[in-house]
């Protein structure tokens, strides 16, 4: 016969992801529910986002949205916030006095060492960063 046997293609920028211990790794037929892991490549952030999903026209969607958000610029890869970097923050934001108390005063100093106080025990990292 002689014609190439095609491959079928693998959809641009999706991976097929089988959990841990499935068979198909070793070339045998699938025995878990496979996650479709989309990826993406922002120029900008010089970083590819990543999201799985259970299905390929999930995963097809998410990457051209994505896609075209990242073109037009309306889209930025999730930054990681975390509860302590807010209230940095905020707490900046407090000493410059822009954050204001709900009548409008800038807060006072001593309202701001308690603030700060609380999050030192509410985050020990912190804690032993400060001391
Ligand atoms: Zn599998």
């Amino acid at each position: 016969m002689g014609t190439p046997s095609a491959k079928p293609r693998r959809p641009e920028g999706i991976t097929l992801r089988h959990r841990k211990g499935c068979p198909a790794d070793d070339d045998r037929s699938c025995r878990c529910k496979p996650a479709y892991q989309a990826q993406v490549y922002s120029p900008r952030d010089r970083r590819t986002i990543r999201k799985s999903f259970t299905s390929l026209s999930e995963a097809r969607a998410w990457r051209a949205d994505t896609a075209t958000a990242l073109r037009r610029g309306t889209m930025r890869p999730p930054t990681r916030t975390t509860l302590e970097e807010a209230a940095d923050d905020w707490l900046l934001a407090a000493r410059a006095g822009i954050a204001r108390t709900r009548s409008g005063d800038p807060y006072k100093p001593s309202a701001l060492r308690s603030y700060e106080e609380a999050l030192r025990t509410k985050c020990p990292a912190r804690a032993r960063n400060t001391t």
